[in-house]
C-alpha cells in the first residue's frame, strides 16, 4: 500500500487524457508537468489536432465504411510492413472508442474532417475540433483536469526517476520529482505513466538516431529531452524504432508556422529554388522534410491559388501564416516568379504542366495522381523549410501500454504513451500517417489508465 496517488502521470500533453480516464475509473491521480508553459509549448498544443478514429459514429453518419482492420492495412501499407503489428492493432482498435470518449466524457467538440483526406488514409478518418489546433485540445483538457477533485496537477515539476521494488510483483513504488529550485521529492505510488514525449529537443540524440533531419528546424516541444528513455532504460525497458520521426515539408520560412499539407491535397504543388517540382507531394508530408532538406538551400515554395487559399481557412495555423504576411500574390506565373525570385521560365513550365496533368491530358513524371483541380486565377506562393516535429521511437509497450523488458514482459506499474513510447510508424519518416502522433499519445494514455485501474482493483479484491 502507498499513501500517495494511485497513478502519477508525467507530462500534460496526451497524458491529460490518461489522467482523466484514470480519475473516471475511480483512481487518484497526480500529473507532474515540467513546463509551466505546457498549454502552448508542448507538442499536443502545437498539433493540427487530427485524431484518427476507425469506425467512429461520425464516420457512420457520413456513410464512411471503416474498421480497425482497414486502418491496420493502411498503417502496414504506409510503413511497408514495418510497424509493430501488436501495437498497430491495439491502436486501430482503440481509435474509435477513444474519439467517442474524448467527445462524450472529456467534452471535446470533435467531428469528422470531410473537406479533404490526408495521404495514406484510404477513407475519411481524421476527427478534429473547430480551429483545427491542438492548443484548443490542451486548454480544454487542462481545464477538465483542474476541475476534477481526484486529479492534482503540479507544474513546473519534472519527473527525474521512477523507483521500483525489485523482485516483487508490485514493481513501481515511487516517482521522484524535481522542482525548479532544485529540491527533489519522492512521491509514493504504484504506477507511473511516462507521457513526457520523445527526444526531439536533445540535439545529440537527434544527431545519433536521425542524422538525415538533424540540421533541419526543430518545431516541437523544448521539453522533449528523452527523459522517458533514460528512466525506462534504467528499469530494464526495451526500446525500438529510434530512427523513426515525423517530419514536415511545409513550415513557413518567415512565419515559423505550419502552412499545412491541406494546400497540397487541394491541388498546390511544391518547387525548389530552381522553380522545379522534385517528387510526388501527395506521398506524405513527413517524408518530404528530408526530401526538401536535400534540395538547394534546403528550402522551396508552395504554389497555390485563391480557391486553395479559401479552402485552407479552417486551419488556425494557415490563418496565422497569412496574418504574418508570408504569402506573396501575383496575377500569373511570371508575376509570381518576380515576387519570389524563382526562375520565370521554370515556374511557368511547371504551372502549365501541373494544369495539364490535373486536367488529365498528361501523366505526372513524378507519379502524382491526386489533383483536386488545376490551379487557376491569381496565384500565391509561400516559402517553406523542412522541420522535425517529433520523434517516433522510444520504449516498447504492450497492448495495455505497459512498458516491456527485453523479454517482452511488462515492467509492473510502468507505462508509456505518445512520444515516450515506440510508435507505429516503422523506421525513418515515410511511415508516418497523419494522426499517428496524437493516437499513440492519447490512445496509450487511455489504455494505461484502464490497466492501472484493473491492476489496483484486482489487488484490492485479492
Ligand atoms: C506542429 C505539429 C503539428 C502536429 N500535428 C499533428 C496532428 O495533427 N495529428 C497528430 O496525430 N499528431 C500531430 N503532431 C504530433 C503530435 O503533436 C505528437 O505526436 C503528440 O502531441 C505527442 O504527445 P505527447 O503527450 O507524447 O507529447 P507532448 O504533447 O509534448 O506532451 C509531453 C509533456 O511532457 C512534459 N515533460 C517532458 N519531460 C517531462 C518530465 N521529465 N517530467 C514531467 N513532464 C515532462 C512536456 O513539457 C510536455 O508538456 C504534430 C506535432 C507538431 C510539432
Amino acid at each position: 500500500m502507498t499513501d500517495g496517488p494511485d497513478l502519477v502521470v508525467a507530462g500534460a500533453g496526451g497524458g491529460l487524457a490518461g489522467a482523466l480516464r484514470a480519475a473516471e475509473l475511480g483512481l487518484s491521480v497526480l500529473v507532474v508537468e515540467a513546463s509551466e508553459h505546457f498549454r502552448r509549448g508542448n507538442n499536443t498544443s502545437m498539433s493540427t489536432a487530427m485524431f484518427p478514429g476507425a469506425g467512429s459514429r461520425w464516420q457512420r453518419d457520413e456513410g464512411v465504411d471503416d474498421s480497425p482492420e482497414r486502418f491496420v492495412a493502411d498503417i502496414m501499407a504506409k510503413t511497408r510492413g514495418q510497424a509493430d503489428p501488436r501495437l498497430a492493432r491495439t491502436l486501430a482498435e482503440v481509435s474509435a472508442p477513444l474519439v467517442e470518449w474524448l467527445a462524450d466524457s472529456a467534452g471535446l467538440p470533435l467531428s469528422l474532417v470531410t473537406d479533404f483526406n490526408y495521404p495514406g488514409h484510404s477513407v475519411l478518418r481524421c476527427h478534429t475540433i473547430p480551429g483545427r489546433h491542438g492548443s484548443g485540445v490542451v486548454d480544454h483538457l487542462a481545464r477538465r483536469v483542474a476541475e476534477h477533485e481526484n486529479i492534482e496537477l503540479l507544474a513546473p515539476a519534472r519527473l527525474i526517476d521512477v523507483l521500483s521494488e525489485e523482485d516483487t510483483v508490485d514493481g513501481v513504488r515511487a516517482a521522484v520529482v524535481r522542482y525548479p529550485d532544485g529540491t527533489e521529492e519522492e512521491i509514493p505510488t504504484r504506477a507511473v505513466l511516462l507521457a513526457t514525449n520523445g527526444f526531439g529537443a536533445d540535439a545529440d540524440l537527434v544527431a545519433k538516431h536521425l542524422p538525415e533531419i538533424s540540421q533541419a528546424l526543430y518545431q516541437g516541444s523544448d521539453q522533449s529531452l528523452g527523459d522517458a528513455l533514460r528512466i525506462g532504460e534504467k528499469l530494464g525497458a526495451a526500446t525500438g524504432f529510434l530512427d523513426a520521426y515525423q517530419g514536415h515539408g511545409a513550415v513557413s520560412a518567415s512565419a515559423g508556422t505550419l502552412v499545412g499539407w491541406a494546400t497540397i491535397i487541394h491541388g498546390a504543388f511544391l518547387v525548389d529554388l530552381e522553380g522545379r517540382r522534385f517528387g510526388n507531394e501527395t506521398r506524405g508530408y513527413s517524408e518530404y522534410a528530408a526530401e526538401l532538406a536535400a534540395r538547394p538551400g534546403s528550402t522551396g515554395w508552395i504554389v497555390l491559388d485563391e480557391t486553395i487559399f479559401e479552402q485552407c481557412q479552417p486551419f488556425q495555423d494557415f490563418r496565422d501564416v497569412v496574418s504574418a504576411g508570408a504569402l506573396v500574390w501575383a496575377d500569373d506565373a511570371a508575376g509570381l516568379a518576380a515576387a519570389t525570385g524563382l526562375p520565370a521560365a521554370a515556374l511557368e513550365a511547371e504551372l502549365a504542366t501541373t494544369q495539364a496533368i490535373a486536367r488529365g491530358s498528361q501523366a505526372d513524371e513524378h507519379g502524382r495522381t491526386h489533383w483536386e483541380r488545376a490551379l487557376s486565377g491569381r496565384l500565391a506562393a509561400v516559402r517553406v523549410v523542412p522541420a522535425l516535429f517529433h520523434t517516433q521511437g522510444g520504449l516498447l509497450v504492450d497492448e495495455h501500454a505497459a512498458v516491456v523488458d527485453h523479454d517482452d514482459r511488462p515492467i509492473p506499474g510502468l507505462y508509456a504513451a505518445g512520444g515516450a513510447a515506440a510508435s507505429i510508424s516503422g523506421h525513418g519518416a515515410a511511415g508516418y500517417l497523419p494522426g499517428n502522433g496524437l493516437l499513440p499519445a492519447f490512445g496509450l494514455a487511455y489504455l494505461a489508465a484502464g490497466d492501472v485501474a484493473r491492476r489496483l482493483n484486482s489487488n484490492t479484491a485479492s
